[in-house]
């Protein structure tokens, strides 16, 4: 057996979420939700990569992840892989890129905006600069930095 596997089990089926910053699984766990639903989750932290060093690794068990996830781990953590398994193999793999629009995930920093005080609109922000990020909403035209966008994880 490979020392990777003994520290974080295969799955059968779902998503592997892999090359999360180390010590934020929980926080993209609980940003997409995951940690009130019925899946049961497999979560290393602090796991040694050749690459990056240390990493966290997220399995999803019998779930694929929809777009809106994707797009938040991309816009919080680029560089972060997805691989899709069934049946124990690897089905699919992508690599994660800032997307160019985020929806429902950021909260716009301006408290006039519409997505602040009428439910339920979603929040909507157009992606103008990948590094350092930078985003503006759709509805009230706010600018938010990648340092307002990182605090809210
Ligand atoms: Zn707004």
């Amino acid at each position: 057996m490979e020392k990777k596997e003994m520290l974080v089990s295969k799955i059968r089926n779902g998503t592997v979420i892999d090359r999360i910053p180390a010590g934020k699984a929980l926080k993209f766990v609980n940003l997409m939700g995951l940690d009130r639903e019925q899946h049961t989750l497999t979560i290393g932290m602090y796991v040694k990569s050749t690459k990056l060093g240390l990493k966290d690794i997220v399995k999803v068990h019998d779930r694929t992840l929809t777009k809106t996830e994707l797009d938040a781990l991309g816009i919080f953590a680029p560089g972060v892989t997805i691989s899709t398994i069934e049946d124990y193999n690897v089905r699919s793999k992508v690599v994660l890129e800032v997307p160019d629009e985020i929806e429902e995930v950021l909260k716009c920093n301006n408290p006039t905006c519409v997505t602040n005080y009428r439910e339920p609109v979603k929040t909507k922000f157009k992606v103008i600069q990948k590094s350092p990020l930078l985003v503006r909403c759709y509805y009230c035209d706010r600018v938010m930095l990648e340092e307002n966008v990182m605090s809210q994880i």
